[in-house]
Formats: C-alpha cells, structure tokens, sequence
C-alpha cells in the first residue's frame, strides 16, 4: 500500500510530547522549537491547516516549583502544569511569532470533548482561529481535571481534538519513529509497520506499556489514540520527533507508521448523527432552507418555521418540512427556548430578540446528515 505523504491531508493536529521539548531537568528545547514552528509556517504557506497539541507543561513546572516526578501527588502535578504552561505557551507564541503567526492558548478536560454543549463551544472557537490562521496551543486544563476524568496523557486528547475539528491528520510525535511488532529498545528483532489499514487486538496488546521519563503516553496510548481518529476518518501518523524539522522529515520521506483512517471525517460525523437515537426536538424549516441544505449549507433562523421539543444547546433535533417529512437531523446550536424566539429571524435581529449577539446559525453544516429522499 502507498504510504501517504502529509502534504495529501488538509487540516492537521500536531502532538508534541514532553520528551521531546522539555530534558531531564526541566529545560526547553528552544531550537527544536523554532525549528518546528518554521515546519508549521511552511505547511500553512502551503496552504494546510495546523493545531498543536502540546504537552510539557508538568515537565517544565516540575523544574520551576522543585518537584520531584516520583514523590509528587496529583496536586503537586497540578501545581507545576500551572506553572509550566505560561512558559510552555510563551515559547510556542515566540517562535511563531517569528514567523509571524499568531498562537493562542486552549485548555481542554475530556467533559468539553464529550459534553456537546461544550463540544460545540470548543469545535466554533477553534474554527475562528483556524480562519485566521492563528495556531491553536492545546494542553490538557491539568487544574481541573481530578485523578478520575482526566485525559491522563495528551495521545488521547489530541484524537479527541482531531476528531473536534474534524481533522484529516493527526500527527504524534513522540521517541520513536513508527508502530512497531514489539518494543525496539528492548528487542533487535522488532519489526517496523510503515502502514496500518486496521488496528487489532493483537497489535493493542503487541504497543504494551511502553512509558518515557518524561511524558506520560506509551505506544498503547498511541495506539488507542488512533482508534479513536481513524475511526472519526482522521489518519494517525506515528513519527519520530526526536530531529530538527520532523514535519519537514516527514514530508520528505522519514520513516513513521500510518494508520490509515476508515472514511472521511464528514462521512464519520454524519454517521454518527445518523445513528443517534435519543432526538430531543424538531425545527421546522421552509422550501428556502430546504434547498439550502440540499445545497450544502448551515439551518439560518431565518429558514426555521418552527420548532418543537425541549433540547439544549448541543442536542440532537430532527430537521423536518412542514408536512411532517423528516428531512434529516443536527446538533442544534440553540436550546428550545432560545430557538423559539428566533425563528423566521435574519442573522442581525438575533440580538434585538435574544439581549445577546448569540450564533448566526441553527445547526452547522458539519453537524447536519441529510436523509435520502425516501426516508
Ligand atoms: N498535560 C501534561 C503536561 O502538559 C501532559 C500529559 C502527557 O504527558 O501527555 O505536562
């Protein structure tokens, strides 16, 4: 199978583990930082889009406040990504600049990728940033998450940011430059994959409990971390980000292992709308907001006739003409109440109506699946 290159993806997250930015005693590598900003700019020169997940915020914390990795408690890690994340995000900001992109700083607990009232909050703030091609710095909000919903690694939350943003690329670099059958410090034999069309069982348990110093993550959260993307039609990259310009490397032919996602992101989104069973409401829309959807566009108020049910933000409603003919289903952008007042409105009277500027739109176009005309 052909291994793909990075420059066939469009939007991309880019993982950076703690190993990789941060030695044993705490320090930035600030070249190596500067020297993935510059991939960065040049990707977005190219016309890609770019988010980083970062992690290294306990790591350079840990140096600041005196904390020894093995004694320390949850608090005490806590504590030290507190510290660690101001440096941590300044240096992203620095280098970038240089190129003059813009970064901004984005803390996220797993609750605001599974609730999707915050999910759309996240989803429509990362949106604007990437309009303006600003980067996006990811980390964990380590002050609130508790020892039992806590990301615990940044694999997993850069998956669920891919997935978030609907990304087609998820890039994790870490120590090592693939997948591969067992553990390479530890066995000669072990064999590189270049390229994983399906991810089983066997290979779950052949990534282990593969741990570095410094970070948190394994191969077994790397593993899981592209389960979760390709599954959401995001491939998942595994490269070594342990030279200068590991995207550049990448791009010109570096070894790394590609999971190769099932499907596009739209079509996983929309399969999952699809299969949604708990519908809490309905929107009623005229011919005019008909075919706008049949064009390709976002639910505007202003198509909106009526609405029925009891949803929130974030729910699932039913999308139907006023015959009753459902036309399909979306994650509403306004509760009930909220809708109600505005329906039949243009985008600027949602102020006037609502106290408040609110939202131009009633559901999303990437969070609305159509029905084939017979259902
Ligand atoms: N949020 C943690 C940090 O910034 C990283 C978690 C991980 O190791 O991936 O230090």
């Amino acid at each position: 199978m052909a291994i793909p290159a990075l420059s066939d993806y469009q939007r991309l997250v880019v993982k950076v583990g703690s190993s990789l930015l941060v030695d044993a005693a705490g320090r930035l590598n600030r070249e190596w930082l500067a020297s993935l900003a510059q991939d960065v700019s040049a990707l977005q020169q190219e016309g890609h889009e770019v988010l980083i997940v970062s992690s290294g915020a306990i790591a350079i914390g840990s140096a600041v406040l005196g904390i020894s990795k093995a004694r320390a408690r949850l608090p005490d890690l806590q504590a030290a990504a507190a510290a660690g994340q101001v440096q941590l995000v300044h240096a992203y900001q620095e280098v970038l600049g240089r190129h003059g992109i813009a970064a901004a700083q984005i803390l996220l607990t797993p609750e605001d990728t599974e609730n999707r009232r915050r999910f759309l909050n996240a989803r429509g703030t990362l949106a604007r940033l990437m309009e303006r091609a600003v980067i996006p710095i990811i980390n964990e909000n380590d002050t609130v998450a508790t020892e039992e919903i806590r990301y615990g690694d940044n694999d997993r939350l850069a998956a669920r940011v891919a997935q978030l943003v609907m990304a087609d690329a998820l890039v994790l670099l870490s120590d090592v430059d693939g997948f591969y059958t067992a553990d390479p410090g530890k066995e000669p034999g072990a064999q590189h994959i270049p390229v994983v069309a399906r991810i089983t069982t066997e290979m779950e348990s052949m990534a282990g409990e593969t741990r570095s110093d410094i970070g948190s993550g394994g191969m077994a959260t790397k593993v899981q971390a592209a389960r979760i993307a390709t599954h959401a039609g995001c491939s998942t990259i595994i490269a070594s980000g342990a030279i200068e310009h590991p995207l550049n490397a990448l791009q010109t032919g570096a070894r790394c292992t590609v999971f190769t996602a099932e499907g596009t992101p739209a079509a996983a989104r929309k399969q999952w709308l699809a299969g949604v069973l708990e519908v809490r409401g309905t929107m009623v829309v005229d011919d005019g907001a008909m075919r706008a959807l049949q064009g390709g566009n976002s639910l505007l108020p202003v198509g909106v006739v009526r609405v029925a049910g009891a949803f929130n933000r974030g729910d699932v409603v039913a999308i139907s003409r006023p015959d009753g003919k459902e036309l399909g289903r979306g994650l509403a952008e306004y509760s009930a109440s909220e809708a109600s007042q505005i329906c039949g409105c243009r985008s600027e009277q949602i102020e006037d109506k609502l106290g408040y500027r609110g939202r131009s739109v009633m559901v999303h176009r990437d969070e609305l699946v159509l029905f084939d005309n017979d259902r």
